[in-house]
């Protein structure tokens, strides 16, 4: 059987709406979908009942993406089977909402005074973790930049004029959350972090109950890598292909990047 347990949808920066992610899952042969938008689960009760009005359909795995950072380093925290009525969790994501908010306006006023105009409206913030993904697509349909990447590239990204940093929660105030909400926290795409020591200290100090292996960010040597960490730390394995639907970003399609649930120990307790 095949798993996904890490995809985005229209409640975040992804393209395809809960009800979109679960159909074409079921296409696809995947047996249980993550459902992990960034900072946000109002995506998880469209998808819960789009699942239970389609036969074939996946077991939703009730999750969140978490942005956290370190120093210079941006950690993400992936939440399962979380309590999405949890006050804590909500009162804290929705903190985080507003932060983002305010961010994309001192970003907009930003890019504006370099002579990229881009309105509120055009990042489309309704219900959602707003962010540079949203801008950048704004800004390519405005004809500013011919991609995201290139959006990102020469405005966005750390470091270039258009750059706004987001207030982020720390790694372990985002596992204690998501374990307030009767989840489980797994540290996601460590390949991503580039930084092996980190990854090293962060799961040796925090309590995570997993690790994310098997991710398109890790070829296969470092997948050995996170498999001996998972088992030095007493750490469930789960793996999920990111899957944001974005034209450009691997994986295009969902169920092109594989994971098979008998190496993904982690969903013997999503399913208990
Ligand atoms: P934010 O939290 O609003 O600062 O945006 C972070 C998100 O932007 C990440 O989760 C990625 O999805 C996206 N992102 C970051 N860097 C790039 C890049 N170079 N190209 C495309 N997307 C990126
Ligand atoms: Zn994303
Ligand atoms: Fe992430
Ligand atoms: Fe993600």
């Amino acid at each position: 059987m095949l798993v996904d347990l890490h995809t985005h949808s229209t409640f975040s920066d992804g393209r395809y709406t809960p009800s979109q992610l679960v159909k074409m899952a079921a296409e696809a042969g995947i047996g249980i979908l993550g459902i992990t938008d960034h900072d946000s689960v109002n995506g998880i009760e469209e998808a819960l009942n789009a699942a239970a009005a389609a036969a074939g359909a996946p077991v939703i795995a009730k999750g969140v993406e978490l942005g956290t950072q370190v120093g210079e380093s941006s950690v993400h925290i992936l939440g399962y089977n979380i309590d999405i009525h949890n006050k804590n969790l909500l009162d804290k994501i929705e903190e985080m909402r507003h932060a983002r908010e305010k961010r994309l306006h001192r970003m907009l006023d930003k890019i504006g005074a370099l002579g990229y105009h881009i309105t509120v409206e055009q990042c489309d913030p309704k219900n959602r973790a707003v962010g540079r993904p949203h801008v950048a697509k704004a800004l390519v349909k405005k004809g500013y930049f011919s991609s995201v990447e290139e959006a990102f590239d020469l405005l966005l990204k750390r470091g270039k004029p258009g750059y706004e940093p987001q207030p982020k929660l720390s790694p372990e105030e985002s596992v204690e959350l998501l374990h307030g909400a009767g989840g489980l926290a797994v540290l996601a795409h460590p390949a991503e972090i580039e930084n092996l020591p980190l990854v090293n200290t962060l799961l040796s100090t925090i309590p995570f109950d997993g690790i994310e292996v098997y991710h398109p960010s890790a070829d296969e040597k470092m997948q050995q890598c996170f498999l001996q960490m998972a088992e030095k730390y007493k750490l469930l394995v789960s793996g999920g292909s990111d899957f944001h639907g974005v034209e450009g970003r691997f994986p295009e399609q969902l169920g092109i990047f594989k994971v098979y649930a008998e190496k993904v120990n982690i969903i013997q307790k999503m399913l208990k």
